[in-house]
């Protein structure tokens, strides 16, 4: 593959910029400088030293990562942190996006990736990708609010949910709040509120626990993030 590829894939910045640090002869090839972004190299064989430090060539970057609220899934904003700038300097890669979104006060598992395909794969509605959430609902969630969710139905736009699965965990009457947990498999725009809305109650507290086979991992606190095992990623293909 052509070296400026090569640098650019292993996050040491776009191509333009690793052909200027070609240019500054910070680049060598088994230990010959190259100025040339167009060389072509073997990414198996050949050692590609950047300012003296080995690059190992990884072409998809995968993090899971916990996040907080007031942060914004996308990729750059002019007012708010987004997901991306919680990212450590060494791992930030320009074509690292968020798989999906969670609005601005929802917390929990979002995937970061450069990874098209599994992106697709994980937000397209006929794959069927169940993601699974923790909430807090204002009001009391009934036995006539479970079945409703299992069958499917309309939110106040007249809009079609599919069939989910609703649980409750506790119930406190006195303060008249719920903790749940919902299964759900598709991804319209702020779904879970709008679900809960439907039937008269209101989520005060949202996280997501899990996508897919992929479960957020409790260790990581609020705005921490880690790569996935190579056994959560192949649970997730
Ligand atoms: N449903 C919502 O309402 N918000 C989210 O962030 C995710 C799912």
């Amino acid at each position: 593959m052509r070296l400026d590829k090569f640098l650019a894939e292993t996050g040491v910045g776009s191509r333009k910029e690793a052909k200027q640090l070609l240019k500054k002869s910070m680049v060598t090839v088994n230990d010959q400088v190259i100025k040339e972004g167009k060389t072509q190299i073997d990414e198996k064989q050949d050692v590609v030293k950047f300012a003296g430090e080995k690059l190992t060539y990884q072409k998809y970057y995968y993090y899971m990562l916990h996040k907080p609220q007031e942060v914004i899934s996308a990729t750059e904003d002019k007012w708010d942190q987004t997901v991306i700038d919680l990212l450590h300097d060494e791992d930030f890669r320009e074509d690292l996006f968020p798989v999906g979104r969670l609005d601005k006060d929802t917390e929990g598992l979002l995937l970061l990736t450069n990874d098209g395909q599994l992106a697709h794969q994980l937000l397209s509605p006929k794959k069927h990708v169940d993601k699974e959430y923790f909430a807090e609902v204002a009001g009391i969630v009934t036995e006539e609010d479970i079945d409703l969710f299992a069958a499917g139905f309309a939110l106040t736009n007249k809009e079609l949910v599919k069939p989910s699965h609703l649980t409750i965990e506790a119930v406190d009457e006195q303060n008249q709040l719920s903790k749940i947990r919902l299964i759900i498999q598709e991804g319209k725009f702020h779904q879970v509120k709008r679900m809960f809305e439907a039937v008269d109650k209101k989520v005060v507290y949202l996280k997501r626990l899990r996508m897919g086979s992929l479960w957020l991992d409790e260790n990581l606190a609020l705005g921490e993030y880690r790569e996935l095992t190579a056994a959560e990623l192949e649970g997730l293909k």
